[in-house]
C-alpha cells in the first residue's frame, strides 16, 4: 500500500483504499479506467475517445486516508449517507422526467454533509486538503456545525452519461466574467459538486450547505430540487448533451 498523509487526519502512513462513493452505496463491482487529465485534454473528439488504460475494477476509491479515518468514516457517516443516497435511485428510474420536487422524511442531514465532504478530502488527496484545515476539522468532529461559509455543496440527480471524479479546478465563464473554483463527483445516482469561494448560484443544482446546521444525531426531513444533468465528459460543471458537445467539437474544427 502507497505511504503518504491521509488526506483527512494528515498522519504520513500506509493509506487505505477509500471507496468513493461507500461500497455500500453500489460502488462494490464497478469498472472503470483511469485516466489522466492531460489525457482527456489532448482527445479531439471526447465521446469518440479509447483510452489505453486497463480496466480496474471493485469499486471506483483513492488511496487516500489512513486505516483510522477510514473506520471512522464507516462508524459514522457511511450508514446515513447510503440511505440518502439511495433513496434517489426511485427518481432516477423516471426517465421521462428531468426535474423533481421531492421531500426527504427522517434522514440524518448532518452525516450526510460530513461523508459528501470526506469524499471530496479523498478525491482531492492532501495536496489540497492541507490547507483546508476547517474543512477536515468538519469531518473529524462529528459535532462540530461550524463550516467556513466558503465551503458550499450542491446536489443533482446524475442523467446519462460516464461517472465523473473531478479533482479542484476553476472554469470560466468569459461573458459574465464569473469564474467558479470547485471539484465534483457523478456517480449514480447522484451528483455532487463543492465550491470553495463562491459567491453566485449554479442555476440547475440544489444547494445542500445548511446540512451543516443540523446536529449530528438530528433526523430531519426537507423539501429537495433536483434536476437530472447528463455528464458525459469528465469536466467539471459541463452538463452539455451529447449533441451539443459534437455540435461544439465540429464548430471549433
Ligand atoms: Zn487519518
Amino acid at each position: 500500500m502507497p505511504e503518504d498523509n491521509c488526506s483527512l487526519c494528515g498522519t504520513f502512513c500506509e493509506l487505505s483504499f477509500e471507496h468513493i462513493p461507500p461500497k455500500s452505496a453500489f460502488n462494490k463491482n464497478t469498472r472503470y479506467k483511469i485516466v489522466a487529465y492531460e489525457e482527456v485534454l489532448k482527445q479531439e473528439n471526447i465521446l469518440e475517445a479509447k483510452f489505453k488504460s486497463k480496466i480496474e475494477q471493485g469499486g471506483i476509491g483513492y488511496y487516500s486516508l489512513c486505516r483510522q479515518c477510514n473506520n471512522f468514516l464507516g462508524l459514522n457517516y457511511v450508514n446515513a449517507y447510503t440511505a440518502y443516497s439511495n433513496s434517489f435511485i426511485e427518481f432516477v428510474k423516471k426517465k421521462q422526467f428531468d426535474y423533481f420536487q421531492l421531500t426527504m422524511h427522517e434522514f440524518e442531514a448532518a452525516k450526510v454533509l460530513k461523508q459528501i465532504a470526506s469524499m471530496f478530502i479523498s478525491l482531492n488527496t492532501w495536496s489540497f486538503s492541507e490547507s483546508h484545515y476547517e474543512l477536515r476539522n468538519f469531518i473529524l468532529n462529528p459535532n462540530i456545525q461550524d463550516l467556513p461559509s466558503k465551503y458550499r455543496f450542491f446536489n443533482y440527480l446524475k442523467g446519462e452519461g460516464d461517472i465523473r471524479n473531478a479533482r479542484v479546478s476553476v472554469i470560466g465563464d468569459l461573458n459574465s466574467a464569473t469564474t467558479v473554483m470547485g471539484s465534483e463527483i457523478a456517480f449514480p445516482p447522484l451528483g455532487h459538486v463543492m465550491t470553495i469561494d463562491f459567491k453566485g448560484s449554479l442555476s440547475y443544482h440544489h444547494e445542500i450547505t445548511n446540512f451543516k446546521n443540523f446536529r449530528v444525531d438530528e433526523f430531519v426531513s426537507t423539501d429537495l430540487n433536483v434536476y437530472r444533468l447528463p455528464t458525459h465528459i469528465p469536466m467539471f460543471l459541463d452538463y452539455r448533451s451529447k449533441e451539443q458537445i459534437e455540435k461544439d467539437i465540429k464548430s471549433s474544427r
